[in-house]
């Protein structure tokens, strides 16, 4: 089994795990930080946040900004060719375009997107360089793929054998019809994650030794949707919103249902109010399908949110929901609220 429990205490992430706890925790973390002894943690979307915040969780766990280790994580599935709804090898349009949708946010309140972008295999650094490097927020199409060759990106061909294969078995019916939980129905923690679902996207967000918060989202969104669509993952406040005085959210499911409500601004909204990270998922999750009776039959959205403590919750429309969470306690995949591993 790719098995976490083994994972920690044979690797080198294991023993940071264990020195961080005894030794880092008393020197970064004192008076009232106590209080936060859950940090730093870093949680994400899906059981292929579990990679993704191993990735993480190495920024976190030497001191380093939340987010460097937000980048680096969602890098991983964006990078891994078995997972076709993030990153490079994500399932194409209807016309066979793959095109990937990104945003991040940093503890000042600083963000940057792209979306629709084609040939360009990490669109969250893409993102964190409109961020950085320009007066915008979000780039889109074209536009976002020439910033990117400008700024040293290689353009390559993001559909592969496989997604092409797929595609060419989408069009015998050419029916559009969002999958319910691929991710967590077809995890099988013997293999390396992938994802063999329709859409999903992995939405991450950490909080660092100095508690600062930072979140990214990625996604090649929805297979087969119209040439130009674009879903939640790249607008903020929608796929992704982070207050450092609050906490952070985010979302991964049918897109447009979330930007009809401007979900994770929502969330963190609620948690501004006193709500707990799980209660205020609860109540965007309510609210969609308040406006919307059909979503709670029809089809699946979750939000995941942590709160300026360290403290975390999500919620989704349909059981089956998954995230991971790593901090120096645990590393774990969450499925309905239970612990998997
Ligand atoms: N939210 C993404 C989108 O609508 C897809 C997903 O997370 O399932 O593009």
């Amino acid at each position: 089994m790719y098995n976490r429990r083994k994972f920690i205490k044979s690797s080198a992430l294991g023993a940071s795990l264990a020195a961080i706890s005894t030794q880092s925790f008393a020197k970064v973390l004192t008076g009232a930080d106590v209080e936060r002894s859950a940090l730093p943690v870093v949680i994400s979307t899906w059981p292929f946040g579990v990679a993704a915040n191993e990735e993480a969780w190495k920024t976190l766990v030497k001191g380093g900004r939340a987010l460097d280790a937000v980048e680096a994580g969602v890098k991983i599935p964006e990078a891994d060719l078995k997972n076709h709804s993030v990153g490079k090898a994500g399932y194409p349009d209807r016309d066979g375009h793959v095109t990937l949708d990104a945003c991040i946010m940093d503890e000042q309140g600083n963000c940057g997107a792209v979306a629709g972008m084609e040939y360009i295999a990490h669109p969250i650094s893409v993102a964190r360089l409109v961020m950085e490097k320009t007066p915008h927020v979000l780039l889109v199409g074209d536009g976002a793929t020439q910033f990117a060759v400008e700024q040293g990106f290689k353009k390559e061909k993001l559909l592969t054998p496989e997604s092409e294969k797929a595609w060419h078995e989408w069009l015998k019916t050419a029916r559009y019809k969002p999958e319910i939980n691929s991710e967590t129905k077809t995890y099988d923690p013997n293999t390396a994650p992938g994802s063999k679902g329709n859409h999903d996207t992995i939405g991450m967000l950490a909080i660092d030794t100095k508690g600062n918060i930072s979140g990214a989202c990625t996604t090649s969104g929805m297979a087969w949707k119209i040439h130009g669509r674009v879903g939640d993952s790249p607008i903020i406040g929608a796929g992704l919103y982070v207050d450092n005085e609050v906490g952070g959210a985010t979302s991964t499911g049918v897109g447009e249902e979330v930007i009809r409500n401007v979900g994770s601004f929502l969330v963190v909204e609620l948690m501004r109010q006193g709500y707990s990270p799980e209660d205020a998922c609860k109540e965007a999750v309510k609210r969609i399908i308040r406006k919307k009776p059909q979503t709670a039959k029809e089809i699946q959205v979750g939000f995941l949110a942590i709160n300026k403590k360290g403290e975390y919750g999500a919620y989704a429309i349909q059981k089956g929901f998954s995230f991971a969470v790593c901090n120096a306690q645990k590393q774990d995949l969450i499925i309905d609220g239970k612990s998997f591993y």
